[in-house]
């Protein structure tokens, strides 16, 4: 009976660098070369363990994986320039002797006014003064009123 026997071998004759992928002959005998040389099988070395640190938990050394942050500080000048305009004064004297000037605004108008009707109230004011008095806070009420 006329047959055929096909025998196939393979052999290894070269393999690549894991490192460079430059291709490393193998003679046949041994272990088959991972890397081309000695340079490249401690830069393949030394790689795997800084991956192996950067893998360990923060606490002992390793990497984070949250994402970078800032922290910034942000300072905001402001400068602000007030100009003020003198405003007129009238002088006067108080029976003192004392010079003293008029309320300069709202604020301090209410506030004197205040003053006179607690000075009222408390019965300190003179009583020949009530009547001019009055007539004119209603005179400034008055003129306030239709402006
Ligand atoms: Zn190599």
């Amino acid at each position: 009976m006329a047959g055929e026997v096909r025998v196939v071998r393979e052999r290894l004759v070269a393999r690549t660098c894991a490192w460079c992928g430059e291709e490393v002959p193998y003679a046949g005998t041994g272990r088959p070369p991972a890397y081309c040389g000695a340079a490249h099988r401690t830069r393949a070395y030394e790689l795997r363990r800084a991956q192996a640190r950067a893998e360990r938990p923060v606490g002992e050394g390793g990497r984070t994986r949250e994402p970078v942050t800032q922290v910034v500080e942000r300072t905001e000048t402001v400068v602000r320039t007030v100009v003020r305009t003198e405003q007129e004064r009238v002088p006067a004297t108080r029976l003192s002797g004392e010079p003293y000037t008029l309320p300069e605004d709202a604020i301090e108008w209410a506030q004197a006014l205040a003053h006179l009707r607690q000075a009222a109230e408390q019965g300190s004011l003179p009583d020949l003064a009530s009547e001019p008095l009055a007539r004119a806070c209603e005179a400034a009420a008055r003129a306030l009123r239709t402006r």
